[in-house]
């Protein structure tokens, strides 16, 4: 589990990157940190991008409904706007911002600010996905989360999709996708969804 090195905010700031497949737990990781910082009576605040509307506008919510309030943005230079006395920023499905998020994050950690970045680090495609890479390299702190293959019970690491689209961003259809290892992954088509069978 992540432990914060230093609570007590430095004049200098850093960059966090919790990555991972879907349903690997990143949103729930990045909410987790951000609830410890408003215990500590942290002023924080939490983005995520106009575009990710599959749920409600104003909360980010995992898919366990952790709700979260928070502000939607067009651009990464929008979160600027928003920063004032805000000693902790955290930013959702980061993957869906441009390259100008990279340039964002460093300004805000430069000013002192903590920045917890939770994205996608591959596509349905398993290539590196937007910022992601970028932000990695420049992190001071990165955590890579993994999912459970329900095939195998390896860990998953890729998201697999089932719906044929060719477009890269596939919102509002989480039925549409599944965790896999390296090796599912790689038999595609040839699994097939595995339904979700509830416990009593
Ligand atoms: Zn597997």
């Amino acid at each position: 589990m992540f432990l914060e090195s230093n609570v007590k905010l430095q004049p200098a700031g850093w960059i966090e990157v919790v990555c991972g497949s879907m349903f690997s737990g990143k949103t729930e990781e990045l909410l987790r940190r951000l609830k410890r910082a408003y215990y500590a009576r942290q002023l924080y605040i939490l983005v995520k991008p106009a575009k990710d509307n599959r749920y409600a506008e104003r909360e980010v919510i995992s898919h366990d409904e952790n709700a979260m309030e928070c502000i939607t943005v067009d651009h990464p230079g929008q979160i600027l706007k928003h920063v004032s006395g805000v000693e902790v920023i955290g930013i959702d499905e980061a993957q869906f911002f441009d390259s100008e998020l990279v340039e964002v994050c460093e300004q805000l950690a430069n000013a002192g600010k903590r920045v917890i970045v939770a994205g996608l680090d591959m596509d349905f495609l398993g290539r590196p996905f937007g910022s992601i890479p970028q932000l990695l390299a420049i992190a001071e702190y990165v955590t890579k989360v993994h999912a459970i293959c329900p095939h195998c019970g390896n860990l998953a690491s890729h998201s697999y999709r089932f719906a044929k689209s060719d477009e890269t961003i596939l919102l509002g259809a989480t039925e549409a996708y599944e965790p896999r290892c390296r090796k599912c992954f790689s038999l595609g088509d040839r699994l097939k969804p595995k339904s979700i069978s509830k416990g009593h």
